[in-house]
């Protein structure tokens, strides 16, 4: 794969966009700058003119709620009470809507709002859970925009920041790309701002946490998480198998410009986003259940097919939809592991059927697959 941003956004299925607080919000007045939006919604629409599938990730919640509260946002957000910040996010929320809703207007694209909380992100039932209603949004061609869920969060459980909550979200759905718009045009060896001698790093193609040692902490400002909350996403996003690029987003039209001949710092990964998923599947899981399934299915899975109820014979132990299940031969012997899209009780009614007989059995369907090939790990 080439280093050309052009090339990586060209070659990337699946994107991730993160727009900050500060680009989002015109610091002077409180309002969304939404012409700059529009530029950025553009851009967007053109990737999907490709073919491509765009979630966004948008800070600026507390910042465009923060007025209707009355508010001071000249010192850092962090010294705002955490009631207060949660109060205007929740106003502020509902001014994201109505900005991004606006921006995509003119390319006949509509736009669906989710709000993240960490554990959605990390616990394995909730993250299959949002991961099943983004990719959904995404069949249909929608675009989601993703803040987290702030207004009933406690300090304990807040990402805080968006840059991590964006490579989480690039995880769970298995982009290959994220991009962090912010007001800085990538890494640095030191802190441009102070030290006249730092310099541009245009290309990261193997993290380490040696390079939080270059990153300072965040502006005073609208800005939350600053260069160190950059890297932490960019350890997550590259460990997932996902590409990351941190631009500025200070021009119009920023991601066509990083198209261009813009600068931008990538953070390549050397792993295929679906390997990495089912590493983390792997390490997850404990397994609460078993299925045994005929020989037909047996070599269904291990020609890289999803398992389906037609090809299971018995299943054992209590298990929730999105558990971890043992899957079997007939002589005992384990052929895969895997997240089940059914429960233990379900399985038991549903198994031996056609997938196209599962909403007549049951009343309702999750999909026809038990579970879905993505989600399987065959032994070696
Ligand atoms: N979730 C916060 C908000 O919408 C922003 C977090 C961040 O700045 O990254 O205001």
């Amino acid at each position: 794969m080439s280093n050309n941003h052009s090339d990586v956004i060209h070659a990337a299925q699946r994107i991730v966009v993160k727009i900050g607080s500060v680009l989002l919000v015109d610091e002077k007045n409180g309002h969304a700058r939404q012409d700059w939006l529009n530029s950025v919604a553009s851009d967007i629409a053109a990737l999907k003119s490709q073919g491509k599938e765009v979630v966004v990730v948008s800070s600026g919640a507390i910042a465009l709620g923060r007025q209707a509260l009355g508010i001071d946002y000249t010192n850092r957000p962090s010294s705002i009470p955490l009631e207060q910040k949660q109060a205007a996010a929740a106003l502020g929320n509902v001014e994201i809507s109505k900005a991004y809703a606006q921006a995509f207007a003119p390319f006949d694209q509509q736009t669906a709002l989710i709000l993240l909380s960490p554990r959605d992100t990390e616990e394995r039932k909730p993250h299959l859970n949002a991961r099943a209603t983004l990719l959904t949004l995404l069949k249909h061609n929608k675009i989601p925009v993703i803040n987290e869920n702030d207004t009933v969060s406690t300090a304990e459980i807040r990402f805080g920041d968006n840059d991590r909550l964006a490579a989480r979200v690039a995880q769970m759905i298995g982009a290959d790309l994220l991009i962090q718009l912010s007001t800085t045009d990538g890494l640095y060896t030191g802190d441009p701002t102070q030290d006249d001698t730092a310099e541009h790093i245009p290309l990261v193609e193997n993290y380490s946490d040696d390079l939080l040692d270059m990153a300072g902490e965040a502006p005073a400002g609208l800005s939350t998480g600053g260069m160190k909350s950059k890297l932490e996403a960019a350890r997550i996003a590259t460990k997932a198998g996902v590409n990351m690029i941190i631009a500025s987003g200070k021009l119009d039209n920023p991601i066509a410009a990083l198209q261009r001949d813009v600068k931008g710092t990538l953070f390549k990964s050397s792993l295929k986003p679906l390997k990495a998923r089912k590493k983390w599947i792997s390490s997850h899981v404990h397994a609460e259940g078993s299925l045994i399934i005929d020989d037909g299915a047996v070599k269904a899975l291990q020609g890289g097919k999803s398992l389906l109820p037609a090809g299971v014979a018995k299943i054992d132990g209590d298990f929730a939809m999105g558990d971890a299940v043992q899957i079997l031969d007939k002589h005992g012997h384990m052929i895969a592991i895997g997240l089940i899209n059914y429960s233990a009780n379900e399985g038991r009614l549903i198994l031996g059927c056609k997938s196209t007989d599962i909403a007549d059995v049951l009343g309702y369907s999750r999909g026809d697959t038990l579970i879905h090939r993505d989600d399987l790990v065959l032994q070696a």
